[in-house]
């Protein structure tokens, strides 16, 4: 599935730059930067950093429009399951669920594997999990132009987990429907779909 390209090269600028600081945060915890554990540690955690938020430089127009072909079929298309990574933007920790996404097509459908990329350029940003389940609906909306289009979000945030409430195993749902499935029948037809194991 993740035939695409991820970045890979780093801009040595940016990355010295973030290293730096990963530098004094560790020191500012109180560890000791250049214990024999800890010297790569600060470009590792830049290089990290600047993967899990490359969602910046990436267009998701422009990935769906290199793969859009012509075609009658109006059913609806569902990908389920699809895996999601991202990090919260008040606290800089991740998040991480699935995302389940249908759309019905209106003359022309777009290459599958194009939709969980579209996921990725999104997630790998500062993110808030409701914003993010807008930024991909709006996205297939606007590029495929599709009849309906519906989005929902699982996830569980570490800053719940790890801090604050410490509530382990809460999931955070989402979601978010344009046109057909603003219609009841389509959008429980969906939710059925997806919450049962033989779609
Ligand atoms: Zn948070």
């Amino acid at each position: 599935m993740t035939s695409y390209k991820n970045l890979e090269e780093y801009n040595l600028e940016i990355t010295d730059e973030v290293k730096t600081r990963y530098r004094s945060i560790i020191n500012e915890i109180g560890e000791d930067v250049d214990r024999e554990g800890l010297l790569k540690t600060p470009e590792r955690a830049a290089k990290a950093m600047l993967f899990l938020t490359q969602g910046y430089k990436q267009d998701a127009v422009e990935i769906l429009e290199g793969a859009l072909f012509k075609e009658s079929y109006d059913d609806m298309v569902i990908i389920k399951d699809i895996e999601l990574y991202s990090l919260c933007e008040h606290h800089m920790l991740p998040f991480f669920g699935k995302a389940h996404i249908a759309y019905i097509p209106d003359g022309q459908i777009v290459g599958l594997s194009k939709i969980p990329r579209v996921v990725d350029v999104f997630a790998r940003r500062l993110q808030v999990q409701e914003r993010l389940t807008h930024d991909i609906l709006e996205c297939l909306n606007n590029t495929l132009k599709p009849k309906g289009v519906a989005v929902v979000i699982e996830a569980s945030h570490m800053c719940m987990m790890m801090r604050g409430v410490q509530k382990q195993n809460s999931v955070t749902t989402t979601s978010g429907f344009r046109g057909q499935f603003e219609k009841i029948e389509t959008r429980s037809e969906f939710l059925k779909l997806i919450s049962s194991d033989l779609s």
